[in-house]
């Protein structure tokens, strides 16, 4: 082969022999310096770094960041806490600051010459009295979430890679996981994959008890199909600064105390597999490690009471009132047997400590471009014990601003923010946002009544003190409880000589603001106290253990059944009816309020009317744009769509009681709702959402509704107010609830158990609240829009064009009814429009029937 060589060729061999003679030179070299590298000991190494002392020790180069985390032998085999949240992110994301993204108990392992980080399900429970408990790790997988080499060890110290452990989603999944619904799936936000050159350590903070390690994630899309809003400065590039946390297992005799499924706690889930019951749980609430000082005492302080902070930007005047709301829990305690359970500091301005920092519980203070909830309170508890370490409460600027969020205007068509809340939501806290809307109907209520300083004020207040108890209420354990509304009668909760700061049973629901209704003098805007179902919770989750077992489980279940009491109710998210078809007991929703809230909802119409009536005067101000009047519309149609979906959930519910078989106040679990009940419901929704007349107040301001122009903002967009739209998207609202193929078969459904409002009377009287008020003369077009709405959906029901997803019952109904509008429509009077909408309906319906 060499005689074929060329000059060429030849040259190729010099040089490379060349090249390659240098390289090993370098290779000699590189081998010389890991000698002596290898020779350094890890303390003259780490004496070249930056020290972040901690919890575990973390050391930093100063050139190039890279970074070790060295923990002692000591420390391996010991379960800790592992904590991720959001520090900043991106809503578009699905993922914002202080967003709490789950926990779990971790464990530094020793595999050879790799330290592993093993993570380890607690859910499973075994007898160890039981032998089966010899088995106990049968088929349950550990799982092994980082495996990385021991960099150095010397006398019981060890040290791994910082990038290692923390740079990628090893230890915990970033990247917002696919949404199983094809159609959200192409309008979500993409952001790609994780760039693992872009993604670095942006943050270490270290405290005695816990360490934190700030990872900035960036990920690349380099032809995203969705941005992600303004807030996202190149759809290309997102970056998250996502906060992991070691925290340090608390050493105490805390005793855990076991959930039960007439109360609102959260929980931590231990299923029982040694046990012969059809409900094998074990689970326990998550609360504070409050103990009595004098242990016995009927009431005494608390060995270490839970302290807030309020942290030093909160605005001076909202200070005491925040401040107020925090302690209004004590009286709660005080009645569980302990004394100032709660107090408050203010951090001071020249504090040294961090909101960080686990042992400070902080009340903070943060303004997002498009704040996703006005106050969050995630906090921290152990997933065995449920023991609550510590707690943040965010709060956001804008709820005190009253700032709309754009894009949520129903004048564009919009659906409502809050109408959409579901699915992974339910763990967050959406109050913020909620109380907003409601802060702001009070408002413009109060500009059209010409409501003095003094109330003003009061509703500013009083809907900031709800939120801080609602929040706070959270961090103590407690979830929502969407049945607490019901407390008063619709006239009673305007009545503050009753209502005393107490509207109703907890402040863990979201309620209607309570504004008066028209010629009624205004009460309590919101609760500002602990409800009887808080201080009962309360007494349930913090009283005192009695030393024995026994002794204790009956004081527990005698608490416990107290749960029939009217003003104890509870139903949380899990049963709430905010999004259509969704469960049964139209008392568990929100926005909601009183008792009565089909009669609320009716009060409430009429002063959407009033406000209507006079809100042009009241919005157009010289030298001003009509921006002030066009939010002010939204605010209104807004309620006026919140409170028919109230109305609608009362149609085809069942009442729900979750007492214990034999405790007082028993009574079967459901009950229908009864039949008056229901076409109350059914009445209300004819003459306030159906009627012909329904926004007819509203009318004057149509020719108003224009936003201020900014730049191009208005770019393609229709000037034109889709008034359409507009109502047809609430009573559409409406429809999906009560036409749900869910619905509609709980209607015949619970027939078998006691109830007389049959699927086939709801469908008649839906008919006639569509057709019978103009049948006689001219038909108006949001009636026309409605009424050709009201036919497809029976169409769709009926299954003559396609396959339907009704039961049978349904099906014939909505067949009947096609039936009976033909025959209405068939006599052809009023205006022309009118006699072009029913001939188009006759043809419509016959086309089907006929297949012609
Ligand atoms: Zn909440």
């Amino acid at each position: 082969m060499f005689v074929n060589l060329t000059r060429k060729s030849l040259l190729a061999v010099f040089f490379s022999s060349l090249v390659f003679t240098a390289f090993a030179e370098d290779k000699k070299d590189d081998a010389k310096k890991d000698d002596e590298k290898d020779k350094e000991t890890l303390t003259q190494i780490l004496e070249k770094k930056d020290a972040f002392d901690g919890f575990v020790n973390i050391y930093r180069d100063k050139e190039d960041g890279s970074g070790l985390v060295v923990f002692d032998e000591s420390q391996l085999n010991k379960p800790f806490l592992y904590f991720v949240s959001t520090v900043d992110g991106a809503v578009a994301a699905g993922t914002f600051r202080g967003q709490f993204r789950g926990s779990r108990l971790i464990e530094f392992r020793r595999n050879y010459d790799r330290i592993e980080i093993i993570s380890t399900t607690p859910r499973f429970y075994f007898d160890p009295e039981n032998a089966v408990s010899k088995a106990s790790d049968a088929n349950i997988s550990e799982a092994v979430l980082v495996s990385t080499k021991i960099e150095h060890e010397e006398d019981g110290k060890i040290a791994i890679s910082l990038s290692d452990l923390f740079a990628n989603e090893d230890l915990h999944k970033v990247s917002p996981t696919p949404s199983d619904n094809p159609e959200a799936e192409k309008r979500r936000f993409k952001p790609g994959k994780l760039s693992k050159d872009k993604t670095s350590i942006s943050e270490i903070k270290n405290f005695p008890e816990n360490t934190h390690v700030v990872v900035r994630y960036v990920y690349e899309n380099s032809t995203p199909k969705v941005d992600g809003g303004d807030e996202v400065s190149d759809p290309r590039y997102t970056t998250l600064h996502i906060q992991h946390a070691f925290i340090k297992a608390p050493e105490n005799n805390f005793k855990p105390r076991r959930d039960d499924a007439r109360i609102g706690y959260f929980s931590q889930q231990f299923d029982d597999l040694t046990s012969d019951q059809t409900a094998n749980y074990r689970d326990v609430i998550n609360r504070w490690d409050l103990q009595k000082k004098n242990p016995g005492a009927e009431v005494s302080d608390p060995v270490k009471p839970i302290t807030w902070w309020i942290e030093n930007t909160t605005p001076l005047e909202w200070r005491d009132t925040i401040k107020n709301a925090t302690l209004a829990w004590n009286s709660a305690f005080e009645k569980a047997g302990i004394s100032n359970a709660i107090e408050v500091k203010v951090q001071p301005d020249d504090a040294t400590w961090s909101s960080d920092d686990v042992r400070y519980n902080v009340l903070r203070w943060t303004s997002s471009p498009r704040p996703p909830f006005g106050g969050y309170g995630p906090s921290i508890s152990h997933p065995l014990t449920g023991q609550i370490i510590g707690s943040d409460i965010m709060l956001e600027y804008s709820f005190m601003k009253g700032r709309w969020i754009a894009g949520e205007m129903f004048t564009d068509g919009y659906a409502s923010l809050s109408n959409s809340l579901q699915g992974d939501e339910r763990m967050n806290c959406s109050l913020g946002h909620e109380l907003n809307l409601g802060m702001m109907f009070g408002q413009y209520a109060g500009m059209a009544d010409g409501m003095g300083k003094i109330e003003e004020e009061k509703l500013l207040r009083q809907s900031m003190a709800y939120l801080i108890l609602h929040e706070v209420g959270h961090t103590l354990g407690l979830n929502h409880n969407m049945m607490a509304s019901q407390l008063h009668g619709h006239e009673e909760a305007h009545d503050d000589s009753i209502t005393k700061g107490i509207l109703a049973g907890s402040v863990m629901d979201y309620p209607s603001v309570n504004y008066a209704p028209v010629g009624k003098e205004q009460g309590d805007f919101y609760t500002e106290k602990p409800g009887p179902y808080d201080d009962w919770a309360i007494l349930y989750g913090y009283s005192e253990a009695l030393a024995d077992p026994e002794q204790e489980e009956k004081r527990l279940t005698a608490i416990l059944s107290r749960s029939a009491e009217p003003e104890l109710a509870f139903g949380n998210d899990a049963d709430d009816m905010r999004s259509v078809g969704r469960h049964v007991d139209p008392r568990i929703n929100i926005f909601d309020m009183s008792g009565e809230a089909v009669d609320y909802a009716q009060d409430r119409f009429e002063l959407i009317k009033h406000m209507a009536g006079k809100l042009k005067d009241k919005t157009l101000v010289d030298g001003r744009s009509h921006n002030d009047l066009t939010v002010g519309v939204n605010v209104l149609f807004g309620e006026f769509a919140r409170q028919a979906s109230v109305v609608s959930r009362y149609i085809g519910g069942v009442y729900l009681n979750r007492a214990f078989v034999g405790q007082p106040g028993y009574t079967q679990p459901l009950t229908p709702v009864p039949e008056d009940e229901q076409q109350k419901a059914m009445n209300t929704l004819m003459n306030f959402v159906f009627a012909p007349d329904a926004i007819d107040e509203m009318s004057p301001l149509f020719a108003f509704i224009q936003r201020q122009r900014r730049g191009f903002s208005g770019w393609g967009r229709d000037e034109s107010p889709r008034l359409h739209d507009m109502l047809l998207g609430a009573q559409k609202n409406v429809l999906d609830h009560v036409t749900h193929p869910n619905v509609l078969i709980r209607l015949t459904d619970t027939t078998l158990y006691g109830n007389t409002f049959t699927a086939e009377k709801m469908m008649s009287r839906l008919t006639d609240a569509m057709f019978k008020a103009d049948i006689k003369g001219d038909v108006n077009s949001y009636r026309r829009n409605l009424q050709v709405e009201y036919v497809d959906r029976l169409i769709k029901m009926s299954g003559l064009e396609k396959d339907s997803g009704y039961d049978n019952f349904a099906q014939a109904s909505a067949m009947y009814e096609l039936g009976r509008i033909a025959d209405m429509v068939e006599r052809s009077r009023g205006d022309q429009a009118t006699k072009i909408h029913k001939a188009f309906l006759k043809d419509r319906i016959e086309r089907v029937f006929y297949k012609g």
